[in-house]
Parts: structure tokens; C-alpha cells; sequence
């Protein structure tokens, strides 16, 4: 295995840990309602914070408003980790099309 699919091995990892991180749920679970439109199977939806359109939850993601940043070398780690897991207050609701806007933005920043 080479230095970076290891690194990046273990980024994916913490990322999906970080879905049942507590401030993240309960990010999720602030911006969510019952969902009263015509689909059988959605039972509810989620509100996004920037365009504030409401979305099925296959079509949200919680966003890190400090994004969490590289991983690609042990040094990383440390600070990776703390704004991974991060407070409530650097978190938001977002849907796909304005989370994939910020996360282009991001990239043409650096
Ligand atoms: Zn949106």
C-alpha cells in the first residue's frame, strides 16, 4: 500500500466515524421535518442552510464550515482530527448543489 491510499485510507475512515459524532447528529437532527409531499417513501426532510430548500436525506450532507482540511501525512493527523470533530457551531445542513458550490470554492482558493 502506498503512503497516500493509506492516508487516505484512513481519512475515509474518520469520515465515516464522524457521521455518528454527536454535534453532527444533532446538526442533522435540528434541520430535519416531516415530510408532508407526494412520496411514499420519504418520511423526511432536511432543510439546507444556504439556499434553504428542503431535501431528502440522500441529498443533504453536514457540512464542516471550517473544512476539515488534508490528510496526508502523520503530522496532519492531529489537527485533522480536531476539526473533524468539531463543535455544532462549525457545522451546517447543506444540499448537494451548494455543498459541491463551496467544496469547488475551496479547491479554486488554494
Ligand atoms: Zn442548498
Amino acid at each position: 500500500m502506498s503512503e497516500s491510499a493509506f492516508w487516505s485510507f484512513i481519512r475515509s475512515a474518520l469520515r465515516q466515524k464522524s457521521r455518528w459524532w454527536k454535534p453532527i447528529t444533532q446538526c442533522k437532527l435540528e434541520a430535519k421535518r416531516a415530510y408532508k409531499g407526494p412520496l411514499k417513501r420519504q418520511k423526511f426532510e432536511y432543510q439546507c442552510n444556504e439556499c434553504k430548500g428542503w431535501f431528502p436525506e440522500k441529498k443533504i450532507n453536514v457540512d464542516h464550515i471550517q473544512p476539515a482540511g488534508s490528510l496526508n501525512c502523520a503530522a496532519d493527523l492531529g489537527p485533522f482530527v480536531e476539526r473533524l470533530f468539531c463543535e455544532q457551531e462549525n457545522l451546517q445542513v447543506l444540499c448537494e448543489t451548494c455543498h459541491n458550490i463551496k467544496t469547488q470554492k475551496e479547491k479554486t482558493k488554494k
